[in-house]
Protein backbone atom coordinates (compact mmCIF):
# COMPACT_ATOMS: atom_id res chain seq x y z
CA UNK A 1 0.00 0.00 0.00
CA UNK A 2 1.01 3.03 -0.77
CA UNK A 3 1.59 5.87 1.58
CA UNK A 4 -0.55 8.42 0.59
CA UNK A 5 -3.35 5.77 0.62
CA UNK A 6 -2.59 4.30 3.77
CA UNK A 7 -2.78 8.31 5.43
CA UNK A 8 -5.93 8.58 3.63
CA UNK A 9 -8.20 5.08 4.91
CA UNK A 10 -6.37 6.83 8.22
CA UNK A 11 -8.26 9.96 7.52
CA UNK A 12 -11.26 7.78 7.06
CA UNK A 13 -11.47 5.36 10.35
CA UNK A 14 -9.96 3.16 8.23
CA UNK A 15 -7.17 0.57 10.07
CA UNK A 16 -3.67 -0.14 8.52
CA UNK A 17 -0.84 -2.20 9.35
CA UNK A 18 2.40 -0.17 9.81
CA UNK A 19 6.23 -0.77 10.81
CA UNK A 20 7.35 0.03 13.34
CA UNK A 21 11.35 0.10 15.31
CA UNK A 22 9.60 -2.25 17.82
CA UNK A 23 6.76 -4.83 16.24
CA UNK A 24 4.50 -4.43 13.20
CA UNK A 25 1.43 -1.92 14.80
CA UNK A 26 -2.41 -2.25 13.43
CA UNK A 27 -2.68 1.51 13.49
CA UNK A 28 -6.08 3.29 13.51
CA UNK A 29 -6.58 7.60 14.52
CA UNK A 30 -6.62 7.72 17.99
CA UNK A 31 -9.73 9.87 17.40
CA UNK A 32 -12.34 7.77 15.64
CA UNK A 33 -13.91 5.00 18.00
CA UNK A 34 -15.02 3.62 14.99
CA UNK A 35 -11.55 2.76 14.04
CA UNK A 36 -10.58 1.80 17.35
CA UNK A 37 -13.52 -0.61 17.50
CA UNK A 38 -12.12 -2.55 14.53
CA UNK A 39 -8.77 -2.71 15.73
CA UNK A 40 -9.83 -4.32 18.85
CA UNK A 41 -12.49 -6.69 17.05
CA UNK A 42 -9.65 -8.14 14.37
CA UNK A 43 -6.57 -8.35 16.84
CA UNK A 44 -9.70 -10.32 19.37
CA UNK A 45 -8.35 -7.64 22.12
CA UNK A 46 -10.26 -7.66 25.18
CA UNK A 47 -11.99 -3.80 25.61
CA UNK A 48 -10.22 -3.83 29.25
CA UNK A 49 -6.74 -3.82 27.53
CA UNK A 50 -5.78 -0.37 26.45
CA UNK A 51 -4.12 1.00 23.34
CA UNK A 52 -0.69 3.05 23.12
CA UNK A 53 -1.01 6.46 21.44
CA UNK A 54 1.46 7.12 18.79
CA UNK A 55 2.73 10.67 18.57
CA UNK A 56 6.00 12.42 16.07
CA UNK A 57 7.00 14.26 19.52
CA UNK A 58 6.72 15.66 22.76
CA UNK A 59 4.68 18.41 21.78
CA UNK A 60 1.97 16.20 20.61
CA UNK A 61 1.98 14.53 23.73
CA UNK A 62 0.74 17.58 25.86
CA UNK A 63 -2.13 18.33 23.13
CA UNK A 64 -3.41 14.36 24.35
CA UNK A 65 -2.06 14.17 28.37
CA UNK A 66 -1.11 16.38 31.21
CA UNK A 67 2.82 15.87 30.64
CA UNK A 68 5.32 16.47 33.54
CA UNK A 69 9.10 16.90 33.94
CA UNK A 70 9.89 13.22 33.96
CA UNK A 71 7.89 13.07 30.77
CA UNK A 72 10.07 15.85 29.61
CA UNK A 73 13.50 14.77 30.19
CA UNK A 74 13.38 11.45 29.01
CA UNK A 75 11.62 12.15 25.55
CA UNK A 76 14.49 14.48 25.73
CA UNK A 77 16.60 11.52 25.97
CA UNK A 78 14.60 9.06 24.58
CA UNK A 79 12.44 9.98 21.89
CA UNK A 80 11.66 9.18 18.94
CA UNK A 81 11.86 5.14 20.27
CA UNK A 82 10.53 2.81 22.45
CA UNK A 83 10.15 4.39 25.51
CA UNK A 84 6.05 4.61 26.36
CA UNK A 85 4.59 7.07 28.87
CA UNK A 86 1.42 6.59 30.71
CA UNK A 87 -0.12 10.28 31.74
CA UNK A 88 -2.95 11.55 33.34
CA UNK A 89 -5.22 11.99 29.40
CA UNK A 90 -7.41 14.95 28.22
CA UNK A 91 -10.63 14.69 26.82
CA UNK A 92 -9.71 14.79 23.22
CA UNK A 93 -8.88 10.53 24.01
CA UNK A 94 -11.72 8.64 24.22
CA UNK A 95 -12.19 5.83 26.39
CA UNK A 96 -12.15 3.10 23.80
CA UNK A 97 -8.05 3.75 23.86
CA UNK A 98 -7.76 3.23 27.22
CA UNK A 99 -10.28 0.53 28.24
CA UNK A 100 -11.75 3.75 30.42
CA UNK A 101 -8.74 4.47 32.16
CA UNK A 102 -8.32 8.50 32.94
CA UNK A 103 -4.76 7.84 31.85
CA UNK A 104 -3.22 7.18 28.36
CA UNK A 105 -0.31 5.63 27.15
CA UNK A 106 2.22 7.75 24.74
CA UNK A 107 4.66 7.21 22.65
CA UNK A 108 7.01 8.90 19.79
CA UNK A 109 8.08 5.57 17.35
CA UNK A 110 11.56 6.26 15.11
CA UNK A 111 10.87 4.46 12.43
CA UNK A 112 10.96 6.76 9.22
CA UNK A 113 7.46 4.85 7.65
CA UNK A 114 5.38 5.38 10.52
CA UNK A 115 6.53 8.82 10.98
CA UNK A 116 5.79 9.99 7.47
CA UNK A 117 2.26 8.60 8.14
CA UNK A 118 2.31 10.58 11.18
CA UNK A 119 3.56 13.65 9.63
CA UNK A 120 0.94 13.19 6.92
CA UNK A 121 -1.95 12.74 8.96
CA UNK A 122 -1.55 15.46 11.64
CA UNK A 123 -2.95 12.43 14.63
CA UNK A 124 -2.29 10.77 17.04
CA UNK A 125 -2.27 6.97 16.16
CA UNK A 126 -3.27 4.03 18.37
CA UNK A 127 -1.30 1.10 17.03
CA UNK A 128 -1.30 -2.43 19.29
CA UNK A 129 0.81 -4.95 18.13
CA UNK A 130 -0.63 -6.76 14.91
CA UNK A 131 -1.37 -9.62 16.24
CA UNK A 132 -4.16 -11.93 17.04
CA UNK A 133 -4.42 -10.94 20.98
CA UNK A 134 -2.06 -13.12 23.51
CA UNK A 135 -0.23 -14.55 20.25
CA UNK A 136 3.25 -13.87 19.13
CA UNK A 137 4.08 -10.07 18.16
CA UNK A 138 4.99 -10.06 14.36
CA UNK A 139 8.28 -8.45 13.46
CA UNK A 140 7.85 -8.94 9.75
CA UNK A 141 5.14 -8.50 7.52
CA UNK A 142 4.62 -12.07 6.41
CA UNK A 143 3.82 -12.30 10.53
CA UNK A 144 0.90 -10.54 9.94
CA UNK A 145 -0.13 -11.98 6.99
CA UNK A 146 0.15 -15.36 7.82
CA UNK A 147 -1.43 -14.55 11.66
CA UNK A 148 -4.49 -12.30 9.79
CA UNK A 149 -5.35 -14.31 6.24
CA UNK A 150 -8.17 -12.90 4.55
CA UNK A 151 -8.95 -10.72 6.93
CA UNK A 152 -5.29 -8.95 6.59
CA UNK A 153 -5.85 -5.10 6.26
CA UNK A 154 -3.78 -3.33 3.84
CA UNK A 155 0.01 -2.92 4.68
CA UNK A 156 3.55 -1.18 4.55
CA UNK A 157 6.14 -3.86 4.66
CA UNK A 158 9.08 -2.11 6.01
CA UNK A 159 11.14 -5.48 6.18
CA UNK A 160 12.22 -6.90 9.64
CA UNK A 161 11.58 -4.86 12.69
CA UNK A 162 14.77 -3.66 13.85
CA UNK A 163 14.43 -3.78 17.75
CA UNK A 164 12.41 -7.12 17.50
CA UNK A 165 10.01 -6.47 21.17
CA UNK A 166 7.82 -3.78 22.79
CA UNK A 167 8.42 -0.92 23.78
CA UNK A 168 9.11 -0.46 27.51
CA UNK A 169 5.70 1.11 29.45
CA UNK A 170 6.79 3.62 32.08
CA UNK A 171 4.01 4.50 34.79
CA UNK A 172 4.64 8.38 35.40
CA UNK A 173 0.93 9.57 36.98
CA UNK A 174 2.79 9.62 40.45
CA UNK A 175 5.76 11.42 41.50
CA UNK A 176 7.24 7.71 41.76
CA UNK A 177 7.72 6.29 38.34
CA UNK A 178 7.34 2.89 37.79
CA UNK A 179 8.64 0.18 35.23
CA UNK A 180 5.04 -1.54 34.00
CA UNK A 181 6.17 -3.70 30.96
CA UNK A 182 10.05 -4.30 30.59
CA UNK A 183 11.32 -3.30 26.87
CA UNK A 184 14.22 -1.62 24.92
CA UNK A 185 14.82 0.99 27.25
CA UNK A 186 15.96 -0.49 30.29
CA UNK A 187 15.46 0.66 34.22
CA UNK A 188 19.21 1.56 34.52
CA UNK A 189 19.13 4.19 31.23
CA UNK A 190 15.40 5.39 32.87
CA UNK A 191 17.37 6.02 36.11
CA UNK A 192 19.97 7.63 34.94
CA UNK A 193 18.08 10.34 33.43
CA UNK A 194 15.75 11.38 35.79
CA UNK A 195 18.01 10.64 38.76
CA UNK A 196 16.48 8.46 41.08
CA UNK A 197 14.95 4.80 41.35
CA UNK A 198 12.01 3.91 39.76
CA UNK A 199 10.17 0.66 40.62
CA UNK A 200 10.03 -1.92 38.33
CA UNK A 201 6.37 -4.61 38.47
CA UNK A 202 8.18 -6.76 35.41
CA UNK A 203 10.97 -7.93 37.10
CA UNK A 204 9.28 -9.37 40.06
CA UNK A 205 6.95 -11.65 37.38
CA UNK A 206 9.62 -12.41 36.04
CA UNK A 207 11.16 -14.27 39.44
CA UNK A 208 8.42 -15.78 40.51
CA UNK A 209 7.15 -17.05 37.53
CA UNK A 210 4.25 -14.94 36.59
CA UNK A 211 2.49 -15.01 39.90
CA UNK A 212 2.77 -11.42 40.99
CA UNK A 213 -0.19 -9.76 40.78
CA UNK A 214 -0.61 -7.42 37.95
CA UNK A 215 -1.06 -4.02 37.71
CA UNK A 216 -1.71 -2.70 34.47
CA UNK A 217 -4.51 -4.42 32.46
CA UNK A 218 -3.38 -6.05 29.59
CA UNK A 219 -0.03 -7.53 31.35
CA UNK A 220 -1.22 -11.21 32.07
CA UNK A 221 1.46 -13.84 32.76
CA UNK A 222 0.21 -15.62 29.18
CA UNK A 223 0.54 -13.47 26.45
CA UNK A 224 3.19 -13.77 23.76
CA UNK A 225 2.59 -17.47 22.88
CA UNK A 226 3.32 -19.72 19.95
CA UNK A 227 1.24 -22.48 19.05
CA UNK A 228 3.95 -24.91 19.70
CA UNK A 229 4.15 -25.96 24.04
CA UNK A 230 7.22 -23.65 25.48
CA UNK A 231 9.02 -25.60 27.52
CA UNK A 232 11.37 -22.27 29.36
CA UNK A 233 14.34 -23.74 32.22
CA UNK A 234 15.86 -21.38 34.43
CA UNK A 235 19.45 -22.15 32.65
CA UNK A 236 21.22 -23.78 30.18
CA UNK A 237 22.58 -26.26 32.33
CA UNK A 238 19.43 -27.19 33.23
CA UNK A 239 17.79 -26.97 29.81
CA UNK A 240 20.56 -29.41 28.48
CA UNK A 241 20.14 -31.85 31.27
CA UNK A 242 16.52 -32.27 31.19
CA UNK A 243 14.99 -35.93 29.92
CA UNK A 244 11.74 -33.63 28.63
CA UNK A 245 13.70 -32.75 25.42
CA UNK A 246 12.29 -35.61 22.88
CA UNK A 247 13.17 -36.51 19.28
CA UNK A 248 11.75 -34.10 16.87
CA UNK A 249 11.50 -31.24 19.20
CA UNK A 250 13.51 -28.04 18.81
CA UNK A 251 16.12 -26.04 20.83
CA UNK A 252 16.54 -22.26 20.92
CA UNK A 253 19.67 -21.59 22.06
CA UNK A 254 21.33 -18.09 22.27
CA UNK A 255 24.09 -18.61 19.03
CA UNK A 256 25.62 -21.75 16.74
CA UNK A 257 28.37 -21.95 19.35
CA UNK A 258 29.81 -24.00 20.85
CA UNK A 259 27.91 -26.56 18.67
CA UNK A 260 25.43 -28.92 20.71
CA UNK A 261 25.02 -32.61 19.69
CA UNK A 262 22.05 -35.09 21.26
CA UNK A 263 23.03 -38.58 20.35
CA UNK A 264 20.61 -40.66 18.68
CA UNK A 265 18.16 -38.09 19.10
CA UNK A 266 16.94 -35.79 16.12
CA UNK A 267 16.39 -32.27 17.72
CA UNK A 268 16.13 -29.18 15.58
CA UNK A 269 18.44 -26.39 16.69
CA UNK A 270 17.67 -22.93 16.13
CA UNK A 271 19.51 -19.59 16.94
CA UNK A 272 18.71 -15.96 18.45
CA UNK A 273 21.90 -15.16 16.80
CA UNK A 274 25.26 -15.46 15.07
CA UNK A 275 26.83 -13.35 17.60
CA UNK A 276 25.41 -13.67 21.10
CA UNK A 277 24.83 -9.99 21.37
CA UNK A 278 22.08 -8.92 23.27
CA UNK A 279 20.52 -6.70 20.73
CA UNK A 280 21.01 -9.24 17.87
CA UNK A 281 18.97 -11.60 19.99
CA UNK A 282 15.97 -9.51 21.10
CA UNK A 283 15.95 -8.24 16.93
CA UNK A 284 15.14 -12.02 16.51
CA UNK A 285 13.12 -13.46 19.60
CA UNK A 286 10.14 -13.11 17.59
CA UNK A 287 11.14 -14.18 14.67
CA UNK A 288 13.00 -17.27 15.63
CA UNK A 289 9.65 -18.49 17.90
CA UNK A 290 7.76 -17.57 14.61
CA UNK A 291 9.91 -20.22 12.59
CA UNK A 292 9.76 -22.37 15.62
CA UNK A 293 5.82 -22.56 15.14
CA UNK A 294 6.30 -23.17 11.84
CA UNK A 295 8.10 -26.50 11.86
CA UNK A 296 4.91 -27.68 13.66
CA UNK A 297 6.81 -29.72 16.26
CA UNK A 298 5.69 -31.13 19.47
CA UNK A 299 7.42 -28.85 21.93
CA UNK A 300 10.29 -25.97 21.83
CA UNK A 301 12.57 -25.60 25.03
CA UNK A 302 14.47 -22.61 25.84
CA UNK A 303 16.54 -21.33 28.48
CA UNK A 304 15.90 -17.66 30.29
CA UNK A 305 18.91 -15.70 30.37
CA UNK A 306 21.16 -15.24 33.60
CA UNK A 307 20.05 -11.99 35.07
CA UNK A 308 22.33 -8.88 34.57
CA UNK A 309 21.55 -7.04 31.38
CA UNK A 310 18.69 -5.10 30.82
CA UNK A 311 17.89 -5.24 27.56
CA UNK A 312 17.67 -9.81 28.28
CA UNK A 313 15.67 -9.24 31.21
CA UNK A 314 12.92 -7.99 28.90
CA UNK A 315 13.78 -10.95 26.63
CA UNK A 316 13.20 -13.53 29.50
CA UNK A 317 10.19 -11.22 30.59
CA UNK A 318 8.52 -11.91 26.79
CA UNK A 319 10.01 -15.91 27.13
CA UNK A 320 8.13 -16.20 30.96
CA UNK A 321 5.10 -15.60 29.47
CA UNK A 322 5.46 -17.53 26.26
CA UNK A 323 5.71 -20.59 28.69
CA UNK A 324 3.52 -23.51 29.00
CA UNK A 325 5.36 -25.13 31.90
CA UNK A 326 8.63 -23.79 33.65
CA UNK A 327 11.34 -25.99 35.06
P1 LIG B 1 0.49 -3.36 22.90
O1 LIG B 1 -0.22 -2.25 22.27
O2 LIG B 1 -0.08 -4.69 22.57
O3 LIG B 1 1.97 -3.29 22.67
O4 LIG B 1 0.28 -3.19 24.46
C1 LIG B 1 0.21 -1.92 25.07
C2 LIG B 1 0.49 -2.05 26.50
O5 LIG B 1 0.44 -0.78 27.16
C3 LIG B 1 -0.55 -2.95 27.15
O6 LIG B 1 0.08 -3.98 27.82
C4 LIG B 1 -1.29 -2.03 28.10
O7 LIG B 1 -1.62 -2.68 29.29
C5 LIG B 1 -0.32 -0.89 28.35
N1 LIG B 1 -1.12 0.33 28.56
C6 LIG B 1 -1.73 1.06 27.62
N2 LIG B 1 -2.41 2.09 28.17
C7 LIG B 1 -2.24 2.00 29.50
C8 LIG B 1 -2.69 2.77 30.63
N3 LIG B 1 -3.46 3.85 30.49
N4 LIG B 1 -2.32 2.37 31.86
C9 LIG B 1 -1.52 1.29 32.01
N5 LIG B 1 -1.06 0.52 31.00
C10 LIG B 1 -1.40 0.86 29.76
MG1 LIG C 1 0.83 -6.67 21.83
Amino acid sequence: MALVDCANALLNDGICILPTETVYGLACSAFSAKAIRKVYQLKGRPSTNPLIVHVLDHSFAEEISVTNEYSRKLAKAFWPGPLTFILPKKKSIPDEITAGLNSVAIRSPSHPTFRKVLDQVQLPLAAPSANPSNKLSPTKFENVVAAFGKDCPPFIDGGQCDIGIESTVLNLTSTSPSILRLGPITKDAIEKVLGIQVGCERIILEQTGGTKARQSPGQGPKHYSPNTPLFLYSTMEQMLRSNAINEGDILILPCAKPPLFFPAKKIHQLYLSSTGHPKEITKNLFKILHDADKLKKKRIHVALFPLGDGLLSAVNDRLSRAATERF
